[in-house]
């Protein structure tokens, strides 16, 4: 996703939820996050996102297997190039 569009999708997220998103949301957007904290990038509603991902342990469990996926496939660039 674009940097822009993901700014702006974002910002439609929370102009109509003030401090909560729905399951549905959050894991619509969880790739993206998890790829931002691989890559070492801290988006502007992490706390936000950290936040449901503790109370709720379904959206975890998705935010654990996607960090497995992501961060394999970033420490292991060289192998897919050969
Ligand atoms: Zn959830």
């Amino acid at each position: 996703m674009a940097e822009e569009t993901f700014t702006r999708w974002i910002e439609q997220v929370y102009t109509t939820e003030e401090h909560e998103i729905d399951c549905k949301q959050l894991q619509n957007f969880l790739p993206a996050f998890v790829d931002a904290e691989v890559n070492g990038e801290r988006l502007p509603h992490t706390a936000v996102i950290q936040t449901h991902l503790q109370h709720c342990p379904d959206c975890q469990e998705i935010y654990e297997g996607l960090n497995l996926v992501i961060r394999a496939e970033a420490e292991l660039p060289s192998l897919t190039m050969d």
